[in-house]
């Protein structure tokens, strides 16, 4: 008989009933009973505002090089940013195939064209590899804080980094990521990418010199082939998806930024006019940063909700069950398999399982039909297009609609939508096209 950590399938589902769908990959909307108010939540917190804030400063610091070496970002000045879409279309479109009214205003957040690799894998990847840089640069005297940055694009940095490797292991955006920004900074970079990770990302690696290793196996395999890699050799640095803080708070600083968006586009929040943030989940180091940022600002009046793959639900068994990265998918018998290549991971993180806990509303599951239905019906209504990962969001407001009565015209809605906009055109068309078979023929496969 099958038994995860002692107990037999029957006892995991008498103690935790909502594990039964879960495990039967059916869409699920789970209420997160662990939820505690702000005050209470950040009494044990082993990040704060001034975490934040250093990692926005650094940045900042950063923007001159940037803006040198990217010039798509020069006009955002160096900063590495996504605009706010009003996306009224979508959502008239969601209550139409939901069947459920949704009140409030509704936004995207166009994660997906972030410049430099189209993913929110630009701000935690990108933040931790600037931050391994400099810490070098200073160390050896190369760099100091009130310098111009922007000197960092010569070749004598470039030749003093490149004996220094990075490596990470990834689905495929991080190991974009951080392979882009590291090969320009001069580092040697290896990535090793899990089976899920697509051809054309790895292709895109290697045209810009990084060296990528592939692996038959999984998204917890690849990382633990670049952690073993990097423990031997003193000049690596190993980016660790599942435990590192500086990703974290690469991530944490777009809550800063989007503070200032929604300032500037007149979108009030207030206990009266909560914000709803609905963020794509693979290993959480993204969608949890994102949040924890959110908390840390706008405390009790921002509600944060994940989305998953039916066959990947991890940070849900995990923070369900109170058992985080101690227990995987697989453990429970789902395959792990999912278009969502951004999100087929089988364990969470457990440092952001742990934080989540008491600062998250929900977690909602979304079936691969799904998520091609949503990538015709974005593409037909707002015309953009999204990658299976990053269209997950979408299938949250309906369901935190009918579990909160208390939702109001006066809330907003933010849809994470966290990649895409880097998929090859052919690809595009692919995914499109698929999905405009679910979308006419809803019924159908
Ligand atoms: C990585 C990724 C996510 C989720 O981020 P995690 O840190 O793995 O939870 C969401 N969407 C896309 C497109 C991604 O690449």
């Amino acid at each position: 008989m099958i038994t995860v950590k002692g107990k037999t399938m029957e006892e995991w589902i008498r103690e935790f009933p909502d594990l039964g769908p879960v495990l039967n990959y059916t869409p699920f909307y789970w209420s997160n009973p662990y939820v505690e108010d702000n005050k209470t939540a950040f009494e044990n917190q082993p990040l704060h505002l001034e975490d934040i804030q250093e990692a926005e400063e650094r940045l900042k610091r950063f923007a001159p090089f940037i803006s040198k070496a990217y010039p798509e970002t020069e006009n955002a000045g160096g900063i590495i940013e996504s605009p706010l879409k009003k996306a009224d279309q979508i959502k008239n479109r969601l209550e139409t195939i939901t069947g459920q009214k949704i009140p409030g205003m509704f936004y995207i957040k166009l994660d997906s064209h972030l410049p430099i690799s189209g993913s929110i894998k630009a701000r935690g990847g990108i933040y931790e590899v600037l931050k391994y840089a400099e810490t070098l640069l200073r160390e050896h005297q190369l760099l100091s804080e009130k310098d111009d940055y922007s000197k960092i694009v010569e070749d004598t940095y470039r030749k003093f980094l490149s004996q220094y490797t990075i490596l990470v292991g990834s689905t495929g955006n991080l190991g974009l990521s951080i392979g882009v920004i590291s090969a320009k900074l001069g580092f040697r970079v290896i990535v090793h990418m899990s089976a899920d990770a697509k051809q054309w990302k790895k292709d895109l690696l290697r045209e810009r010199g990084v060296q990528v290793v592939e692996h038959r196996s999984d998204y917890s395999k690849a990382v633990e082939e670049g952690r073993k890699e990097a423990a031997n050799d003193p000049k690596s640095y190993f980016v660790d998806d599942e435990n590192s803080k500086d990703l974290f708070l690469g991530y944490a600083v777009a809550a800063i930024r989007l503070k200032k968006q929604l300032e500037e586009q007149n979108i009030q929040v207030s206990p009266e006019k909560p914000l709803h943030v609905y963020l794509p989940c693979g290993v959480g180091g993204g969608p949890g940063g994102v949040a924890f940022g959110l908390k840390v600002i706008f405390g009790d009046t921002v509600k944060c909700y994940f989305a998953e793959p039916t066959h990947s639900p991890c940070m849900l068994i995990g923070m369900m069950t109170g058992m985080h990265d101690e227990i995987s998918v697989n453990d429970f018998g789902l395959d792990n398999q999912t278009a969502a290549d951004g999100l087929a991971v089988g364990r969470a993180s457990g440092f952001v399982g742990k934080v989540m806990e008491p600062l998250l509303e929900g977690i909602y599951t979304v079936s691969d039909e799904q998520m091609f239905r949503l990538i015709a019906e974005v593409a037909d209504a707002e015309g953009i297009h999204l990658e299976p990962s990053a269209v997950t969001g979408f299938m949250g407001p309906s369901y935190v609609v009918q579990n909160n009565p208390k939702i109001t015209e006066e809330d907003t809605h933010i849809i994470w939508a966290t990649g895409g906009s880097m998929v090859p055109d052919e690809m595009k068309e692919a995914e499109y096209q698929k999905g405009l078979q679910y979308k006419t023929n809803p019924g159908g496969k």
